[in-house]
């Protein structure tokens, strides 16, 4: 699906590229032309109203042969030729190896002479390109029709050399331009693939998630209705299983909301000023009753009102999280809840003495779902999932979360806010 995905777009940057280059390459070349056709054109206008040429139009001895370069720039030189027709429209002048051109463009020379103006057309004569300006002269007493035409081969030999070199540059160019945006499309679908596999894994995981509570409270229900005979108290057993499945249920399907809210950007942090140290306190209140069934011993050194900016809920569930899996994840022994100021940061500390995390596992328990051991997690109530919303909190009130354990001995969570 991604690979065609990359191939279209490709295909499409470079259909957009080959349109662009197409216009580059037209443009140049059309600009080149033009230049080439109205400087000719101007060229030949100024060449026919020289005066020289003019004052001596009808001077039987004058030798055109001479004046028949015209120099209209300082670096290029355009040859061009004069036939001159007198009043009587009597062939007055041409060079003699010119003489057929002569005939071939007459008829321009008719007709400037009929109308008494000036014609400039193109002509191909026996293979050859020539440009052709006829002009109709009245000036005082210089009567009768200059012609004047140039070869246009050079500039037609630079013209297909500019075609050429342009179709070359502009195929070369496509080719480089094709492999780039095949490297930078492949870059820019890299995000989105890796955000569609992360989604579709998290579908996967999230219904396989579901389906193990939902088992057991099928199979708990199935064991008590079978037993048509027996009292709601003598099925409790069955009952109260399903019963403490559908609050894993629940909590897991609160989790998943929070991460779709997440991954949808629909959660907006309401950011005050609040009072962690107020929030650790509740919170180890809370949850003494759970300590206190496993018969931990709960330490608190919390400095009085440590404030932070942030979102009070977020940053509650947040400790809640840290402190449910200290105790969750300690068999014997105590935790020790630190908060306090340390070089302008707002540092809070969860110390166990549980059962500690494999070094090669602490990069991990961020992921969603990841449980270091699935089984034994999961009897504990975990779901996989509060570790990966607690650093989206940390993340979204610009903190860092680090963790240190031994295998065995603990671990120590260390949240810290500005
Ligand atoms: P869960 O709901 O399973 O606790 P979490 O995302 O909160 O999910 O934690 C991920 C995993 O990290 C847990 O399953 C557990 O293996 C490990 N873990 C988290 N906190 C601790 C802790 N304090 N001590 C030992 N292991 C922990």
């Amino acid at each position: 699906m991604f690979r065609r995905l990359h191939v279209k777009l490709t295909l499409y940057m470079a259909l957009i590229l080959m349109a662009f280059l197409s216009i580059l390459a037209v443009g140049i070349y059309h600009f080149t032309s033009s230049v080439f056709e109205l400087s000719a054109k101007q060229s030949m206008k100024i060449a026919a109203a020289r005066p020289d040429i003019l004052n001596n139009m009808q001077n039987p001895f004058f030798d055109f042969r001479d004046n028949n370069r015209f120099f209209f720039n300082n670096n290029t030189k355009m040859k061009i030729n004069y036939i001159y027709y007198d009043k009587f429209f009597n062939l007055a002048y041409v060079k003699s190896e010119d003489a057929e051109i002569a005939k071939a463009i007459v008829e321009y020379a008719v007709e400037a002479f009929d109308k008494k103006t000036e014609i400039y057309d193109k002509k191909e004569i026996e293979g050859v390109n020539y440009r052709i300006y006829t002009k109709y002269v009245n000036d005082n007493d210089v009567v009768g029709v200059i012609q004047i035409f140039a070869d246009t081969t050079y500039e037609k030999i630079f013209l297909n050399f500019l075609r050429s070199v342009l179709l070359i540059i502009g195929t070369i160019g496509m080719i480089i331009m094709v492999v780039i945006s095949y490297f930078f499309t492949g870059k820019v679908i890299q995000p989105v693939k890796h955000s569609w596999i992360r989604q579709k894994k998290f579908v996967a995981d999230a219904s396989h998630e579901l389906r193990t509570p939902l088992t057991v409270i099928q199979t708990n229900l199935d064991a008590a209705l079978s037993d048509d005979q027996g009292t709601i108290k003598e099925n409790s057993i069955w009952l109260n299983n399903a019963y403490s499945e559908t609050k894993v249920m629940g909590k897991l399907i609160q989790q998943l909301l929070t991460l779709a809210k997440i991954d949808a950007n629909k959660i907006k942090l309401e950011i005050q000023d609040i009072n962690l140290s107020d929030i650790v306190l509740i919170t180890v209140d809370n949850l003494k009753i759970m300590s206190d069934v496993k018969n931990i011993e709960v330490q608190t050194e919390i400095q009085d009102d440590i404030y932070i900016k942030g979102d009070y809920d977020k940053v509650r569930q947040l400790v809640v999280i840290l402190l449910d899996n200290s105790i969750k994840y300690t068999e014997k022994g105590s935790i020790k809840i630190c908060l306090k100021t340390e070089k302008n940061k707002k540092v809070l500390t969860i110390e166990d003495t549980g059962i500690g995390i494999k070094q090669e596992d602490i990069k991990k328990i961020f992921d969603r779902f990841y449980r270091v051991d699935e089984a034994r997690n999961r009897q504990a109530g975990g779901t996989g999932l509060g570790l990966s919303i607690a650093k989206w909190i940390v993340d979204a009130h610009k903190g860092t979360i680090e963790i240190q354990s031994t295998l065995g001995k603990g671990s120590i969570f260390n949240v810290t806010f500005n």
